[in-house]
């Protein structure tokens, strides 16, 4: 037997249509800003993929292009101005950034309401406390993929302790009810707590190597990784080869976790423009 698959592809294109959806019943048009700091290849991708999503879902999208030695200065300004326009619900700055920008102070900039990231310290504020917040897509992602499981009681084990992926991740799994534990590079015997879990969520970028014998039989395992091999290949951070004969259910990559990403930042930009209007009109 080997596991289900989880088809983050077909997930993403539900949620994606459904945000269309929503849109479309609206009378006006969201509006979402990604600010693209220097001309990383990948981000450059990203954005774009980024920008034709949102077109697709109706949102108007307004990509920002700044030039690689921008100036922290020019940068929060920038975010300021898109905090004061009207037009945008939602502000994305896409990271890497360059060394001389302080990523703390770019999201101390971004007005809350507008954080369609999710990375804002109130929006990490308000997930910890489990309350209604924008949550970080990825992690996001993931939920909507494992919405069909029971999660109450159930062991978890959340590899990698990042601000964009593993803490909210971590946070998001206790609000639903697992016993999560957190490991990261310190931990010791990894594998050793690794099989104790029914649910591994692997985001520790290293390719391929949490292996099929630290999965506990039946376990379902959710691949965050995104690494590209030397040979070209993309592969995430477990054997999916190896695991897949193992879990209960698995996500490949690609098309697992991936396409969720985008597909949650156009549903917090959907959030956000209706929540910002519902205040205003309160
Ligand atoms: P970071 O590099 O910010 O964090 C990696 C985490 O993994 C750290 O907490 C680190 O521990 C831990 N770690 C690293 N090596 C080991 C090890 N050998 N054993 C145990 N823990 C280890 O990465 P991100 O969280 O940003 O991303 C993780 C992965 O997810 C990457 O492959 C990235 O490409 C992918 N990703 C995918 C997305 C998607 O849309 N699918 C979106 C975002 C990321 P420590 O804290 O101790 O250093």
């Amino acid at each position: 037997m080997t596991a289900r698959i989880i088809d983050g592809k077909a997930a993403a294109a539900i949620l994606r249509a459904h945000v269309a959806e929503i849109v479309s019943g609206l009378d006006f048009r969201p509006g979402l800003a990604v600010v693209l700091v220097g001309d990383d290849p990948a981000s450059r991708v990203y954005v774009r993929s980024k920008d034709r999503a949102a077109a697709q879902a109706g949102i108007m999208a307004r990509t920002i292009y700044l030039p690689v030695d921008t100036t922290e200065a020019t940068l929060l300004a920038q975010i300021a101005a898109l905090n004061a326009d009207p037009e945008i619900d939602g502000i994305l700055v896409q990271m890497p950034l360059p060394a001389q920008i302080r990523l703390d102070a770019v999201l101390d900039a971004i007005d809350p309401a507008k954080d369609v990231d999710g990375l804002t310290p109130v929006s990490t504020g308000l997930l910890l406390a489990g309350r209604a917040s924008l949550q970080p897509c990825t992690p996001r992602g993931v939920m909507h993929l494992l919405a069909s499981m029971e999660l109450s009681g159930m062991r978890a084990i959340v590899l990698g302790r990042s601000v964009l992926v593993g803490k909210p991740m971590a946070a998001l799994l206790t609000n639903a009810h697992a016993t999560v534990t957190i490991a990261h590079s310190r931990t010791r015997d990894l594998a050793g707590e690794c099989r104790r879990a029914d649910l591994v969520v692997a985001a520790i970028g290293r390719p391929e190597m949490i292996r099929g014998a630290w999965i506990k039989r039946d376990a379902v395992v959710i691949d965050v990784g995104i690494n590209r091999l030397g040979d070209g290949r993309l592969v995430g951070d477990v054997d999916y080869a190896e695991a897949v004969l193992i879990a209960e259910a698995i996500t490949p990559v690609p098309g697992g976790v991936g396409p969720m990403t985008i597909a949650c930042l156009l549903e917090n930009t959907v959030t956000a423009a209706i929540a910002r209007r519902q205040l205003a009109a309160a």
